[in-house]
């Protein structure tokens, strides 16, 4: 059994994968973590998700919740992951880590850090948007470059942060695939008058609103066809299912940072 700690245990994703621990064979949970001042602290960690209560209250003491754990799985915020990813290094624990909106430098800093964690990082962990990036890929370097490449996602109300981990993770497939540099041609938004489309870039359109999990296209448009991959997540347990199996692949493996695609084999 893999003793799991569950970072962000009342969150949206953390409840996820408290459900999603519940139903994987060999993962357990171990404790739950939550802010100093969360109203949480001290109740029963799946009674708050509906579960059967099973005596693992939530937590703000962080030694005393890592202590005889195997594995963190952490959907929270970029800083936070990257204390834990050191922490995770300190310990030599498996650290999966959903948590999406980084900076180039903070991506820097946690690829930097070096120990005895096994660390997984992917911004969307659902099989499903992971066999979509290989596509993305694929079709990116087969098709010619006078095929205009735009990535459109839209999300719930709640979301901060934008364009989307995932969405940035198409953008990086579609650029590998065509071996070019995503940062230096990416159009990340437009707004008034933007001038014609600079050829070779890749674009990004976002839209929030109501209570969306994730739909994320990808569109190739050439002069008188136009392609769509797309993939709609319709439940949030699709990602902490794949955060689980994450976490216990992770188990046996050599220290490092891995992606879902080496979770997958693909
Ligand atoms: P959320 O509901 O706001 O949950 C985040 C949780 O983390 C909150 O409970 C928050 O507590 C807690 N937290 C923050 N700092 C903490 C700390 N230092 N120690 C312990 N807990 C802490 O957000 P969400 O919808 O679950 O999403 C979380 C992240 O996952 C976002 O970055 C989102 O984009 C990403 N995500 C990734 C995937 C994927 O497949 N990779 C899928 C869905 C979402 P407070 O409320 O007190 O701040």
């Amino acid at each position: 059994m893999q003793k799991i700690t569950v970072l962000g245990a009342t969150g949206r994703m953390g409840q996820a994968i408290i459900h999603a621990i519940a139903q994987i064979d060999g993962a357990a949970l171990y404790s739950a973590l939550e802010r100093e001042g969360v109203d949480a602290i001290g109740k029963d960690a799946r009674a708050l998700t509906g579960l059967e209560p099973s005596g693992v209250l939530i937590t703000s003491n962080v030694d005393e919740a890592l202590d005889g754990s195997d594995a963190i799985i952490d959907f929270t915020a970029p800083q936070v992951s990257i204390d834990y990813a050191k922490k995770a290094h300190a310990l030599g624990l498996v650290h999966v880590i959903g948590t999406t909106g980084w900076t180039a430098e903070e991506d820097a800093e946690i690829a930097s850090l070096s120990g005895n964690g096994r660390l997984v990082k992917a911004g969307n962990m659902s099989l499903g948007v992971n066999l979509l990036m290989g596509l993305v890929k694929k079709a990116a370097a087969a098709l010619p470059e006078d095929f205009d490449i735009e990535v459109l996602e839209m999300h719930h109300r709640m979301k901060v942060d934008a364009p989307s981990g995932t969405a940035l993770m198409l953008g990086e497939a579609a650029a590998e695939g065509r071996e070019i540099d995503l940062a230096s041609n990416a159009v990340r938004a437009r707004d008034g008058i933007t001038g014609a489309r600079e050829p070779g870039t890749i674009g990004f359109a976002t839209l929030r609103g109501g209570t969306v999990i994730g739909d994320h296209s990808v569109v190739f448009a050439g002069s008188n066809e136009r392609i769509e991959l797309s993939h709609h997540a319709q439940d949030r347990s699709i990602f902490a299912n794949g955060a689980v199996h994450a976490s216990l692949w992770a188990q046996d493996k050599a220290p490092g940072l891995y992606s879902m695609a080496d979770v997958l084999g693909l």
